[in-house]
């Protein structure tokens, strides 16, 4: 079973699609204009990780000025090496109490088991005594009622039971492993909102879901920030020969500054969205592309990586090896536009460590 972590606002955007309030909100992407919104607002960094507030991840604007520069702060943040490319603009909540409610797969029992804490919020791993009960349909209503006694707050015993309702209706349909609200707020208005929601899904169900089309599957690439300060970033196609390349790299005594498979999909779009991703990185100066071209063509990905290259002006210098179907016409398209073909990798990074 392979899983796939969804971002905050795809997971908020399925619960208040059936009913779940969440706060308001905007998406914000990277190259948008700042959406005009009522002062404070909370940003939220949209990575696929949990524990965005303690890592920095989760921060208040008091005007707009606090928001342009916490958004530029959040773009360039990364959180457990992923750099978000979107960020989630929302209302402040009036925090009366913090709540902890999860739904998840229990293996063993086959069973979708809830889970709840009257503290939630982000010290949840350091609490115990949780409340669990494995999830029956026929038995919301009783659910409903040990959650309000639970959360001391028995005046929403069906409101709560409703929501469990709700979460469990999007739990199957979604082929969900987890569906977490932490928090889920108690309002000093007396609402329960869900501020946060982290929802993961069984990948190998996606045969089932045409509908699905999350940040997480676009890319069929692999990308880890290695070292913020790292001064040659990394291309290359298939997980050995990306870990090989940042390998030879170390060998040669410069920094990688990241690893990126992007599998067998060498496009312009993915090489476009793989630079993108590197210009992010400060103090790259140069980037080291070693593609082997089995199914893919090598004069495919050169015609890419010349079309990717047009789009972003400040990129670094490229340094190229490619191998394999189609070398010699890659070479001739790559020699048209002034980039040269390397016979190997430590050429390639030679070159690299007596330019940078
Ligand atoms: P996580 O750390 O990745 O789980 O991010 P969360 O979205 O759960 O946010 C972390 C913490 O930020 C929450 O537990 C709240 O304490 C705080 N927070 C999030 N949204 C709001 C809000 O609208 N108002 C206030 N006052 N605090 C918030
Ligand atoms: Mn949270």
């Amino acid at each position: 079973m392979t899983s796939m972590f969804l971002r905050e606002y795809e997971a908020k955007n399925l619960i208040s699609s059936h009913g779940i309030r969440v706060p308001d909100g905007v998406v914000l992407h990277k190259t948008k204009k700042l959406p005009l919104v009522r002062y404070p607002v909370i940003v939220k960094s949209q990575v696929p990780t949990g524990g965005r507030g303690k890592a920095g991840g989760v921060r208040v604007a008091e005007n707009k000025q606090q928001l342009l520069s916490i958004t530029q702060a959040l773009f360039s943040h990364p959180i457990e090496g992923h750099i978000p490319s979107s960020l989630l603009v929302e209302e402040q909540l009036e925090i009366e109490r913090e709540l902890y409610l999860s739904l998840s797969l229990n293996r063993s029992t086959a069973a979708i088991e809830l889970v709840a804490h009257a503290h939630g919020g982000i010290e949840i791993e350091s609490r115990d005594d949780f409340f669990t009960a494995q999830l029956d349909e026929r038995e919301f209503s009783k659910v409903g009622e040990s959650l309000a006694e639970i959360y001391s707050i028995e005046n929403k015993a069906f409101l709560l039971s409703e929501l469990v309702a709700i979460l469990y209706q999007v739990f199957c349909k979604q082929d969900a492993i987890l569906l977490e609200i932490n928090p889920l707020v108690l309002t000093t208005s007396g609402d329960l909102v869900a501020a946060d929601c982290k929802m993961i899904v069984d990948d190998d169900a996606s045969f089932r879901h045409t509908d699905w089309s999350f940040e997480e599957m676009g890319k069929s690439s692999n990308y880890v920030v290695l070292n913020k300060n790292g001064a040659v970033a990394t291309v290359a196609n298939g997980a050995g020969l990306a870990m090989a390349t940042v390998d030879t790299i170390q060998a040669a005594g410069l920094v990688p500054a990241n690893f990126l498979d992007i599998g067998g999909n060498a496009t312009t779009e993915s090489i476009t969205s793989c630079f993108e991703r590197i210009v992010e990185l400060p103090n790259v100066s140069a980037i080291i592309i070693n593609i082997f071209g089995g199914i893919v063509r090598c004069d495919d990905v050169a015609r890419a990586i010349i079309a990717a290259r047009r789009q972003i002006p400040s990129l670094p210098k490229l340094y190229i090896r490619l191998a394999g179907t189609n070398a010699r016409e890659a070479r001739s398209i790559l020699n048209d536009s002034g980039i040269k073909l390397y016979e190997s990798i430590e050429e390639a990074i030679e070159d690299a460590a007596q330019n940078g």
